[in-house]
């Protein structure tokens, strides 16, 4: 059994790109558990079609984690995938990782893991891997990790925070970094900016994926591309990714860059100028309608 997190910071595609693997993993007859470790508690809907999903921590909070049953924490969706919403507190309540927490430890409590199961992905929120969102590769359940990020500055900077938090728990827990997965935002020489950002971090860029409207229609039907239009070019996109993810064999401590090291590759591929000049121009804006 593989236990793999996706990481990457908020609105990136972690769950977007997560449950369409997913359902090209199951297409082939893996065994899946998807544990979302997002306090907003959607890393599951495109799987699950219409089903709403009570979250781990809200049924141990109504039934107490002793009477938690399978039937309270697993739905099953798309391809037979086993799936798990976390949840979290309220915004502003106490710690948003905590939900993380609770739902591991239900999950070891219910025999979870102990089913037969070919993979468990986590798909955790996260710019910085701190507290509970740390839960999954800090306690060694997931000893592989991939981060979505795209050429934007902010993703970049992100990702490499990401693999900042992956060093501290590489040698106590034994996580390494399969790759990075590029999901685009069509910034200019992005392929080749995120490449290079991949090696310099020493790992790889394990796949890029298009920006695709078709992503857009599934998802407002609740489904991933590969239930919705099965034949597209992009739910091929996603099963190229799970072909990779199988075949992986490139797991790596990271090398996580200076931000000053970080800002002279955007540089070198244009992106620092452009960054300067949008914020130059919005700042111009701001003062001009003053
Ligand atoms: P995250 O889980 O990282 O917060 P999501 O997976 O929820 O991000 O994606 C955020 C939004 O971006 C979603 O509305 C999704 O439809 C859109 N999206 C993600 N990947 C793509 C893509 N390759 N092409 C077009 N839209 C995408
Ligand atoms: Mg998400």
């Amino acid at each position: 059994m593989r236990q793999i997190a996706i990481y990457g910071k908020g609105g990136i595609g972690k769950s977007t790109t997560t449950q369409n693997t997913l359902a090209a993993l199951a297409e082939k007859g893996n065994k899946i558990m998807l544990v979302g470790c997002d306090p907003k508690a959607d890393s599951t809907r495109l799987l699950l079609g219409g089903a709403t999903q009570e979250t781990v921590l809200n049924s141990v909070r109504d039934l107490g984690q002793e009477n938690v049953t399978d039937e309270d924490v697993f739905r099953i969706g798309f391809g037979g995938v086993r799936c798990v919403e976390s949840g979290g507190p309220e915004p502003g309540v106490g710690c948003a990782g905590r939900g993380i927490i609770t739902s591991i430890t239900t999950l070891e409590q219910l025999g979870a893991y102990e089913r037969e199961l070919d993979y468990v992905f986590y798909d955790v929120l996260g710019d910085v891997v701190c507290g509970g969102f740390a839960m999954p590769i800090r306690e060694a359940y997931a000893k592989e990790i991939y981060i979505v990020c795209s050429g934007e500055l902010m993703a970049l900077y992100a990702a490499n925070n990401i693999s900042k938090g992956v060093l501290k728990f590489a040698n106590s827990g034994g996580v390494r970094v399969g790759g990075l997965i590029c999901n685009s935002r069509n910034v200019d020489n992005e392929r080749d900016m995120v490449e290079a950002f991949a090696k310099k971090i020493g790992t790889q860029l394990i796949h890029f994926i298009p920006r695709d409207n078709v992503v857009q229609r599934a998802e407002i039907k609740r489904k991933t591309v590969i239930e919705y239009e099965k034949d597209a070019k992009q739910a091929d996109i996603y099963r190229e990714l799970a072909k990779k993810i199988e075949e992986n064999e490139m797991f790596v401590i990271p090398k996580p860059m200076e931000m000053q090291e970080l800002e002279d590759l955007m540089m070198q591929y244009g992106f620092m100028e452009e960054y300067e000049r949008t914020t130059e121009a919005a700042a111009a804006a701001a003062a001009a309608s003053k």
